[in-house]
């Protein structure tokens, strides 16, 4: 069954106008007809059934036949913190986070950035692109919310802003494990507390970025061995941590 985000406004009683994009793909892409069948997320944590009543070029409506709270979502929300990469990194990044579970990204700016910054235009095309795959990857996932893409920081912003337990992934950490602090996490501090995970950019943090974060409370953990890539690290511990509190089956 496809499924679609739509802005809560667009559902009035128990009739849904389809936003024009979205109604353009179920006309043109998957060509669906009056009487098929779509689910429609309101992001608000809420799924409808709904049967599609009129369909024309860009123009759909549908009627809701039922409702029901999204099973979606994982219980405990994981922020990811991630250094700016090249675009097609950050946005496997943003795709393979959202299917996981991660409930926002925040994008930054640290020492070693190699992404230039933009300006204006290019700004907002990059943050647009990242709204659709974030999207595209939430629908598909099964998400009940869209997660959140938040306006580039830095690093020390990202630190200071972050709450709950924050996990920063540092190749030269050597006594402290991923394995031991997320179990540890899962079971500290309050139920619903957040947990951050703050990945650096292709060429790592500096010592003093570590030190600077280690002031603002940020645990620094190793993941082994092996040094990855800054998006094989985001995927990976965002999986750990999602495994340990029993989001990836129990
Ligand atoms: N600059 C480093 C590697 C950076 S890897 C080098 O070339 O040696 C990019 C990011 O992935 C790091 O900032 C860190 O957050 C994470 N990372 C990769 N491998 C890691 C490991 N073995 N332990 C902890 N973090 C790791």
């Amino acid at each position: 069954m496809h499924r679609f985000f739509v802005p809560p406004e667009s559902i009035v009683a128990d009739v849904v106008a389809i936003p024009r994009s979205k109604a353009r793909q179920i006309a043109r892409v998957l060509r669906l007809s009056p009487g098929d069948e779509i689910v429609v997320l309101d992001n608000t944590g809420d799924e409808y059934d709904v049967t599609l009543t009129e369909i024309s070029a860009d123009n759909a409506v549908g009627r809701v036949t039922d409702r029901r709270h999204t099973s979606g979502e994982p219980r405990r929300r994981i922020v990811l913190y991630q250094a700016l990469l090249k675009s097609d990194k950050f946005e496997l990044v943003l795709q393979k986070c959202t299917e996981l579970g991660v409930a926002a990204f925040v994008p930054f700016a640290s020492k070693r950035t190699v992404v230039r910054e933009r300006s204006g235009d290019r700004t907002r095309t990059r943050r647009d692109r990242w709204l659709r795959i974030v999207e595209e990857a939430a629908e598909q996932s099964h998400r009940g919310r869209l997660p959140k893409v938040r306006d580039p920081i830095t690093l020390l912003e990202a630190c200071e802003q972050a709450n709950g337990v924050v996990l920063m992934p540092w190749e030269d950490e050597h006594s402290t494990g991923l394995r031991q602090m997320i179990s540890k996490s899962a079971s500290i501090g309050s139920r619903d507390s957040e947990i951050g995970i703050v990945i650096g950019p292709e060429g790592g943090f500096s010592e003093g970025e570590v030190e600077s974060a280690r002031e603002r409370g940020v645990t620094t953990v190793s993941l082994g061995s092996r040094i990855l890539r800054a998006e094989t690290a985001a995927i990976a511990t965002a999986s750990a941590v999602l495994y340990e509190l029993g989001e990836l089956g129990t």
